[in-house]
């Protein structure tokens, strides 16, 4: 069984759960979600999800709670981390904001709140590069083809990127800005994949991520084995 993390300091927990479950399940993994409040529960953890909420009370959180150094180490050893809009925000390397503590995970740098007022709140089919079918397999084939039907992606309140440096893959861009970024173990999304049914975002972050791995022994092994 895969153990899957969310930071539960503030946000989106239970939505995230349900689509690492999805993401899980429809690729035959069985996957333990835990709430992370407090440090002592990352080390132990396969795979994480870092929520939308407000990035400045994230930022204070991870920090008082000692959790901040336990996910710079889990994306140190290679592990997945998916960060989603105020999650995108505490990863990245600038938020411009004396409040946020930037992990510096996605050498990005971000504008809060930034695509405008009339706008707060929208949704927008996403073009997303790398996308995998639902079920691990767009056209039921059984070779993983990619799946490139856009992604129903919902913003609130929601950063920019607005500036990517080293090994920074855009995946998907809104308003000629980029929206999802990879580098490595880590994807960050300006908007909220866990508010659809659409679970394809948490596939790519954690089962279709070349770069990202579970530990050597891992859960991964053992679940070979049963
Ligand atoms: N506007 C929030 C912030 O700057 C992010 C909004 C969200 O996560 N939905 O922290």
């Amino acid at each position: 069984t895969l153990e899957a993390g969310v930071v539960a300091v503030q946000g989106d927990v239970e939505e995230h759960a349900a689509a690492i479950e999805r993401a899980a399940r429809s690729r035959g993994r069985e996957v333990t979600v835990h709430e992370i409040r407090e440090s002592g529960i990352v080390p132990d953890c396969d795979l994480l999800a870092m929520p939308g909420g407000e990035s400045t009370t994230i930022s204070r959180l991870l920090r008082e709670e000692g959790i901040a150094p336990e996910i710079r180490d889990h994306v140190e050893a290679g592990k997945p981390l998916l960060a989603t809009c105020a999650g995108l925000i505490v990863a990245s390397s600038d938020a411009r904001d004396d409040r946020v503590d930037e992990l510096g995970l996605l050498d990005v740098s971000v504008e809060r709140n930034a695509f405008g007022r009339q706008k707060d709140s929208f949704e927008a089919p996403l073009e997303v590069t790398g996308l995998v079918g639902e079920n691990g397999d767009g056209d039921g084939d059984g070779d993983g083809d990619e799946d490139e039907s856009p992604f129903p992606a919902v913003f609130i309140r929601a950063p920019a990127i607005d500036d990517v440096t080293g090994d920074v893959d855009v995946l998907a861009t809104w308003e000629d800005r980029p929206v999802a970024v990879k580098q490595g173990p880590v994807v960050g999304t300006a908007f909220h994949p866990e508010l659809t049914p659409d679970s394809r975002i948490h596939g790519l972050a954690f089962f279709e991520n070349e770069a990202a791995s579970v530990p050597e022994g891992g859960t991964l092994e053992s679940e070979a084995e049963s």
